[in-house]
């Protein structure tokens, strides 16, 4: 068994029933990804169009694709078709975009907003203190459904410095929760990488996205 189907199935077996794993897939050949589908994985995160379609190609249907990489607008009319959530929703306006697709393609496509919970300036994703106002604009598109909030939070290296960000992302879902917005579904909470995802199970994460910790270590290390 190569070191890939190990690292699935021990993390598989470590997390408690009712949390799912995103495989974060950036910089993986079609190879390694179909390895971590046969040993247990269902849900494959990309963060490059380009990359997602290449290795969509040899994969298709055989686990679910989660877009987690930064949106931009012109390649929404790529992502909808071939992806099962967009996790990274931080606008009105990209929403619309992905609404227009998504009815052009026949689709109702599922969302997380994502969060920027460190009020980082460089970070992408939506201020806590506007994540209820931007899900009830969202809620009136009808080819989306809004199913929860994602959150990155700083990278410091302690996943003790991630706790905070994570508690206060479940704080926005839960309030969400209580909202009873129409057309919105709060479901999912995905929070926690390959060094925070413990953390984030205790918190309240429903879906963790690792990547390292599957794979091994990306050749050319880059984030987002
Ligand atoms: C790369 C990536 C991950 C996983 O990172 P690892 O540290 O390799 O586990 C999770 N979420 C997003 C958005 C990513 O880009």
């Amino acid at each position: 068994m190569s070191f890939i189907s190990e690292n699935v199935k021990r993390i598989l077996k470590e997390i408690p029933d009712g949390v799912e794993v995103v495989a974060a897939a950036k910089t993986r050949t079609a190879d390694e990804i179909l390895e971590a589908i046969e040993a247990g994985i269902s849900k494959i995160g990309e963060n490059y169009v380009q990359e997602a379609e290449k290795v969509y190609e040899f994969i298709g249907k055989k686990a679910q694709w989660h877009f987690i990489g930064h949106l931009q607008s012109n390649k929404v009319k790529q992502i909808v078709p071939i992806t099962d959530m967009i996790e990274t929703v931080d606008s009105t306006k990209i929403a619309q975009r992905i609404d227009k697709y998504a009815k052009f393609n026949d689709k109702i496509m599922p969302i997380l907003i994502e969060v920027n919970s460190g009020r980082e300036a460089q970070k992408n994703g939506v201020m806590p203190e506007d994540v209820i106002t931007l899900v009830k604009e969202i809620a009136v598109f009808p080819n989306i459904s809004v199913q929860g909030l994602m959150t990155m939070g700083p990278f410091t290296g302690d996943p003790e410095d991630a706790r905070p960000y994570f508690v206060e992302t479940r704080k926005i879902f839960q309030a969400l929760k209580k909202e009873h917005i129409p057309n919105i579904e709060m479901k999912y909470l995905s929070m926690g990488m390959s060094n925070s995802y413990e953390v984030a199970i205790e918190e309240g994460a429903n879906i963790i996205r690792i990547g390292t910790k599957l794979f091994g270590p990306r050749a050319c290390k880059y984030e987002g």
